[in-house]
């Protein structure tokens, strides 16, 4: 089954086409369509083992920006179809359902409703999901398409773990909870540790931590999300690459009145100015970090031990709510890739029953790995993620399991 999964940003488009088969996968192309909106967007599109295509043009929105993606997937020279026809089904990838998803949902009528329902949660995510979604179904109407959700994971948390200390009035008229995001990804690289380690899920307490320009970390028991750092939006949690994480309110209050502020100011400070970024004052990229520290600049220093600190105070919050940990996960570019960020988080772990091998940790990335000692009581691993993956799993078992329905159906009236 080839499936075509979207990933439509406020002015970018990410797709990848993937060949499901019952066992394997195969990744037939991806590409990258930015700056829509602008004369000057650009279409990246790769194929293993050709030369890119890269293009800069004029492409006014999300459905300029997919035909241009249809049109370079059937290209002669570039594309990697025959016809669109070879397509059967579009996995999207939706940032926020809200309280109405649970897990992955075919697209019809009400569900984008729903979806249109959780703008106002995620207004700068959920309307380009939403424009995408509705692009697919003009240029192709009788291809199924598929809603995977940023949040549905996290929808098993229980109340006291999702409700913030507000008037209950707020949760009521607002939806005011936290919802956690990154759900693909905890979700996945939960499932693979556990498989490549030999441990079942289900009997599997673990904490995984998505590092990387946005991060979360989430505490697993036996396959569900009991909480995660993440919350109403994306800027709770551990410091990012410019998000702030945790901040005392007083502290928003206070910078308003001071430097004159307003909620859109706000909002660009503690998104777009904090993390790392603002702490360091140079630079939002973990490498960067890591390199300025080797040359003793003391802000790159104070930037990752703060992001390692963070992280260190979620595995200890959370290895309480477990009542144990079995099992760390690092994932994302930094959790995949960041010797350094893995050994500041797993220095003095070692009363958790975390004995690390900081040897094999030392230029270790972008694989999967075990990286504690076999006496360690607790597994750290790190884990390369894949949400593509997810997206277009989830969206051929829907569409399998809908054929299935129809199928029957028929025999019934026959
Ligand atoms: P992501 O948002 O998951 O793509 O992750 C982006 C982050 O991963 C950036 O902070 C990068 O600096 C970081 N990253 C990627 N490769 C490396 C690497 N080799 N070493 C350290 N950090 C890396």
């Amino acid at each position: 089954m080839k499936i075509l999964v979207l990933n439509c940003g406020s002015s970018s488009l990410k797709y990848q086409v993937l060949e499901m088969g019952a066992n394997e996968n195969t990744l037939l192309a991806k590409g990258l369509v930015e700056r829509i909106g602008s004369p000057n967007a650009c279409h990246t599109h790769k194929v293993d083992e050709r030369e890119d295509y890269k293009v800069e043009k004029a492409i006014a929105n999300h459905t300029e920006g997919i035909k241009s993606v249809l049109d370079i997937l059937t290209d002669p020279v570039y594309g990697v179809l025959y016809s669109l026809s070879q397509i059967d089904a579009v996995g999207h990838r939706v940032a926020h359902g809200g309280e109405y998803f649970f897990k992955s949902v075919a697209v019809d009528a009400d569900v984008i409703e729903k979806i249109e329902k959780c703008c106002e949660l995620a207004p700068l995510h959920n309307p380009a999901n939403l424009t995408g979604i509705k692009a697919m179904a003009e240029l192709m109407p009788d291809v199924p398409q598929v809603a995977v959700f940023d949040t549905s994971f996290h929808q098993s948390m229980p109340d006291y773990a999702y409700m913030y200390a507000l008037d209950y009035s707020y949760y009521e008229k607002y939806k005011i909870r936290r919802f956690g995001f990154h759900g693909t990804s905890h979700k996945y690289v939960a499932e693979k540790a556990c498989r490549l380690a030999g441990m079942r899920l289900d009997k599997t307490k673990l904490i995984t931590c998505h590092l990387g320009n946005g991060s979360s970390i989430t505490a697993i028991d036996c396959g569900r999300s009991v909480d995660t750092s993440m919350g109403f939006t994306p800027v709770e949690g551990v410091t990012m690459g410019t998000r702030s994480g945790n901040l005392d309110i007083g502290v928003v209050t206070f910078l308003m009145e001071k430097e004159g502020l307003d909620a859109a100011g706000i909002n660009n400070l503690v998104n777009k100015q904090s993390g790392l970024q603002g702490l360091s004052g140079f630079s939002s990229d973990c490498r960067d970090l890591v390199d300025a520290e080797k040359s003793g600049y003391n802000r790159a220093k104070l930037a990752l031990a703060k992001l390692a600190y963070d992280i260190k105070k979620y595995i200890g919050a959370y290895a309480a709510v477990l009542n144990g940990v079995d099992m760390i996960v690092f994932t994302g570019g930094i959790g995949e890739n960041s010797d350094r960020v893995r050994e500041l988080v797993c220095t003095g772990l070692d009363y958790l029953g975390v004995d690390f091998d900081f040897e094999k940790n030392a230029g270790t990335r972008g694989v999967d790995v075990v990286l504690s000692k076999p006496s360690s009581k607790v597994k750290v691993m790190a884990v390369t993620t894949n949400e593509e993956l997810v997206i277009a799993t989830d969206t051929m078992n829907i569409v399998n399991a809908l054929k299935e329905k129809a199928a029957q159906n028929e025999n019934d009236n026959n």
